[in-house]
């Protein structure tokens, strides 16, 4: 049970969308006879011309550090469509090769092909492209020889179901170039590998990473895009602007949503855009697949032409297809701002038994480009009266008339993101200091967890005389007193209130007037600016969360550090944010980190954080379905690709339990060792928050910022940078192993002498770190002697004590590592 929720960043603008990850379009809306509209169907229907097809042997390509070999085979190339010829499909024998930029990369590769360097044969390749590709091609290709014994005899009976089935896949994509800037090229080659089975290259220019390898695999009944190796095209390297995704901005979003008595949603969404490209004429946003967008209007009224990801249930790739592409008569000027004008309907919230609602789009229920792209928002709710609606920023109206509410929430700053939960809801106020708590939970919870809760307590058992005289034992049916997540509404006032002060005085003051803290159906929580979600486990007495299955030291530590976590997202993920997937521990390591941070201020804490450190470390060293550790599936600055097919819980151990370790290794090492005070790591954390206040820093902007407040000690290589700690714990994978020797000898009295080695295992030979090491005195006095700089090398160390220690070892509670 993953307990942690998470913001997490959906890539909506070039990465994943809309780049090698083919996505299957539904037109609907729009003028017919448009350009575009006819372009899209033509690029869907695409085949190959029985007219242009050719031998092709010892031809190559290149693209970026992809080389393509068609050694012998024949290629059909498509129609043209637009004047242009965009596709091929080739069938014989071909190899690709690839040779990842760095070991991060190359490492990955090698997770999931066993090699580092891509290097495959492959016996077809359908080919897509807005490049030179096809002029390249054809100067390689010949027609075939008559008198060759091999001929493309029925080549394109064979090929046409292959290319129909994949065309609209890619037609999105293409449509992009062939309406508007032509400068940003793609090129993706789908194989079919000897080995490796079905998998794609592409290079994508439009795309932050544009070079990317990888296929679509299952495990266990769930779909994994794995990602084998994504890095930027050495174009892109060089563009100032390389950074940059899509080509559109929204400044503002005012949106007016509907939920009618049958829980259906209509909405109405005003977005106020700044065009970020010259030549763009086609726009993406991310809006569930669940709403569809019935029109699509610019500022003038006029109706726009729009492409929607397939309706669930209607594609086998249903993976993907929350999007809405949305065609503009022509393009906009780089600064020029516009509207867009969304209309759209459907069902994202379900009732779940016993009243209660759960709104399952969270990240898509109105069309954005994308969370942590900050907007300001203004949103209008109307719904039935017998609901309480809460959502983010602040509500500035609130009405109720025949039956109906209507409330209106205005965010006070720019946020990554905008939701609302519902339900009929009781609710408690708070006030603590200048910031107002307020608690939201039904009086009954949902269907699935109360049926849990009747089979769990129907146990009883009574001893009945039966008329033949003879006594039997009967299974009773005991009355069960229904859960009522409301009824500890106070109890979770108070706890939030308690996590606020204390982050309050670590962090600076509490970024937003107001935290709204809602009960949602299920076993994940979400920290969203003003508005958390926590599950109704949360809302339920101990007993009550044992019997439905929280059992174990570490579920209930987990449940206790979640409302801290997802209340420590207000600083950590809202008030500043991060900047690519890349970055996204920023937002999820800490805000693990600072529920750790809280528990051990807490009765019997220091305990409680040993233990849960204790157990990360455990679910890190435990082993994935392929054998080896969760925590060898790659460095925390992988992100999300940290799931994947091999790894299926990768992403929640690596970039939320690791990083927590990490920050509590970082602390550790930062920790004045004269007054054992954290003052320095303390300050680090708040003057990093004020200068990234709502903006989106990366990883290296932590690691310049936090080398600022370093010791003299953790200057280990002597350049005033933490840039050897950061490459072992986020840039790197690896736990080390470490064993320790040593002796202690006299000399003289009340002086010892403790000295010896530590060797270091299982890391790069370039890894390094500060091991700090413990003795023990007496009846388990734990004392630190100090920190050991240790590389691939080993360390020494000499300490002196006045006391003679009774065992002397590498202190495992401050450090992730196995010794011995
Ligand atoms: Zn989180």
């Amino acid at each position: 049970m993953e307990l942690h929720g998470s913001i997490k960043k959906t890539l909506l603008c070039g990465a994943v969308l809309l780049s090698c990850w083919p996505v299957v379009a539904q037109q609907t809306g729009g003028q017919p006879g448009s350009r575009p509209r006819e372009l899209f169907n033509q690029l869907n229907n695409l085949s190959i011309d029985p007219g242009q097809i050719y031998a092709l042997r010892g031809a190559q390509i290149s693209r970026d550090r992809v080389k393509i070999y068609f050694n012998r085979g024949f290629i059909g190339f498509f129609e043209k469509a637009d004047g242009e010829t965009t596709g091929a499909l080739y069938a014989g024998d071909g190899e690709v090769l690839l040779v990842p930029p760095n070991s991060t990369e190359k490492g990955s590769l090698a997770q999931f092909t066993q090699s580092a360097v891509l290097e495959e044969r492959f016996s077809f390749a359908y080919l897509r492209f807005t490049d030179q590709t096809a002029k390249e091609l054809m100067a390689l290709a010949r027609i075939p020889d008559p008198e060759d014994s091999e001929q493309p005899t029925g080549f394109v009976d064979q090929w046409s179901p292959v290319v129909r089935r994949l065309n609209p896949g890619f037609s999105l994509r293409i449509l992009e170039d062939l309406l508007g800037e032509r400068d940003r090229p793609y090129f993706v080659a789908q194989f079919q590998g000897v080995n490796l089975g079905g998998f794609a290259v592409a290079v994508d220019e439009r795309a932050p990473e544009a070079v990317s390898a990888g296929a679509t695999r299952f495990s266990h009944e769930n779909r994994f895009t794995d990602i084998w190796c994504s890095f930027p095209s050495r174009t892109s390297e060089t563009r100032s602007d390389s950074l940059a995704v899509g080509s559109v901005k929204v400044d503002s979003y005012k949106i007016d949503t509907r939920i009618d008595a049958d829980n259906s949603l209509q909405g109405h969404a005003e977005l106020q855009l700044e065009s970020e490209s010259n030549a763009d004429q086609v726009l993406v946003f991310l809006l569930s697949n669940r709403l569809r967008v019935s029109e699509v209007r610019d500022e003038e009224g006029k109706q726009l032409e729009i492409f929607q990801g397939q309706p669930p249930g209607e594609s086998a790739s249903a993976f993907g297809a929350d999007w809405v592409a949305v065609a503009l008569p022509s393009a906009r000027p780089v600064g020029s701002r516009f509207r867009l004008d969304f209309t759209y309907q459907g069902r994202v919230i379900s009732d779940v038994g016993n009243g209660v609602l759960y709104v399952s789009a969270h990240e898509g229920w109105y069309p954005n480009r994308g969370l942590n792209m900050r907007a300001r928002y203004d949103l209008t709710f109307r719904y039935p009266d017998r609901l309480t609606l809460v959502a983010t920023g602040a509500r500035v109206e609130e009405s109720s008339e025949a039956g109906w509410k209507r409330s209106r929430w205005v965010s006070e700053t720019a946020f990554p993101v905008a939701g609302f939960n519902l339900g009929p809801y009781d609710s408690r106020l708070r006030k603590i200091g200048k910031t107002t708590i307020e608690v939201y939970a039904t009086s009954e919870a949902e269907a699935a967890l109360e049926r849990r809760h009747a089979a769990a307590t129907r146990t009883g058992l009574r001893t009945v005389l039966l008329p033949s005289g003879r006594l039997t034992v009967e299974p009773v049916p005991k009355v069960v007193k229904p859960l009522a997540p409301s009824a500890l509404l106070d109890q979770v006032a108070e706890g939030a209130a308690r996590a606020i002060r204390y982050y309050e005085s670590l962090f600076g003051p509490f970024p937003y007037p107001r935290l709204a803290i809602a009960q949602i159906p299920g076993e994940f929580g979400q920290g969203w600016p003003e508005l958390v979600y926590l599950p109704t486990l949360s809302f339920l007495p101990e007993p009550e969360q044992t019997e439905l299955g929280l059992v174990g030291k570490m579920q209930k530590l987990q449940d206790r550090a979640m409302v801290a976590h997802e209340i420590a997202h207000q600083w950590w993920g809202n008030e500043v944010g991060w900047r690519s997937t890349h970055d996204q521990w920023l937002s999820e390591g800490f805000a693990s980190y600072s529920a750790l941070l809280y528990l051990m201020q807490e009765k019997d804490g220091q305990r409680m954080a040993t233990d849960l450190l204790r157990g990360y470390k455990h679910d890190l060293m435990s082993k994935t379905p392929e054998g080896s550790t969760i925590e060898s599936g790659g460095p925390i600055w992988l992100g999300e690709r940290l799931s994947n097919s091999q790894n299926p819980d990768g992403y929640s151990n690596i970039v939320y339990k690791k990083a927590c370790w990490v920050l509590h290794m970082l602390r550790v090492l930062m920790t004045d060792p004269a007054t054992g005070s954290d003052e320095r790591f303390i300050r680090m954390l708040r003057d990093f928050l004020v200068a990234y206040r709502d903006s989106n820093p990366s990883t290296d902007d932590f690691i310049r910022h936090a080398a600022k407040y370093m010791p003299p000690a953790l200057d280990l290589e002597h350049n005033h940078s933490l840039n050897w700690f950061f490459d072992a714990w986020v840039y790197g994978a690896g736990i080390p192993t470490y064993k320790l020797k040593a002796t202690t000898r006299a000399l003289g009295p009340d002086k010892y002498v403790t000295q010896g080695t530590i060797e270091q295992s299982d890391v790069p030979s370039d890894f390094q770190m500060l091991v700090p090491v413990v003795a023990t005195y007496g009846r388990g006095k734990n004392v630190t002697l100090g920190l050991v700089a240790v590389s691939g090398e080993g360390g020494h160390f000499r300490f002196r004590t006045s006391a003679k220690p009774s065992h002397v070892a590498i202190d495992e509670d401050n450090l992730l590592a196995v010794s011995h």
